[in-house]
């Protein structure tokens, strides 16, 4: 078993609604708890910025489930790569505070100091998903 990290960024579609992330996260903490995959999600309320960690075969099946998901569009692959250890060991999915993806944030990995996943590195979402992560509560 091959322990992977991806992350991928996304567009709301036009017909998301705010209620549709409760029922994301829901869905997605069920799922990935029996699929022992774990993450992290960041919304803007427009991007989404997804890490998702676990076995190469569940984190496949997963983010094959999540590209075909009509809530949101444009999906990029920012990063897939094994890992020595998880990340976001405690998360089934932890969602990032909106007011967390702040401006010193932001410009520390990208030009304009906006939230911008598409223009990030792989190395960049790595980082600045850590960074979140060591500044965000247990959700
Ligand atoms: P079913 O529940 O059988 O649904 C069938 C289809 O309808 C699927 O294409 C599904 O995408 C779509 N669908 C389901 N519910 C709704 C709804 N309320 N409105 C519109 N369309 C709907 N899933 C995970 O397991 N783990 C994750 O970490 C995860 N993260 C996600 C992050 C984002 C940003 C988004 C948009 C979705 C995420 N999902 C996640 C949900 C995933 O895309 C699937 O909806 C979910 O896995 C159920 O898939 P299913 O094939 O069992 O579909």
């Amino acid at each position: 078993m091959s322990l992977i990290q991806l992350i991928y960024t996304s567009t709301v579609s036009e017909t998301f609604e705010e209620k549709d992330l409760t029922a994301i996260l829901a869905s997605a903490k069920k799922a990935n708890a029996e699929a022992n995959i774990t993450g992290l999600l960041c919304f803007d309320g427009n991007f989404f910025m997804q890490c998702l960690e676990g076995d190469r075969s569940q984190i496949n099946a997963t983010y094959a489930k999540i590209l075909s998901d009509k809530r949101h569009q444009a999906l990029e692959l920012l990063a897939y790569s094994t890992i020595d250890k998880r990340s976001y060991s405690q998360w089934e999915m932890g969602l990032v505070p909106k007011a967390a993806l702040s401006r010193p944030l932001n410009l520390l990995y990208t030009a304009s100091g906006l939230f911008e996943p598409y223009s990030m590195s792989a190395a960049s979402a790595a980082q600045f998903l850590r960074a979140l992560r060591n500044a965000m509560p247990l959700l």
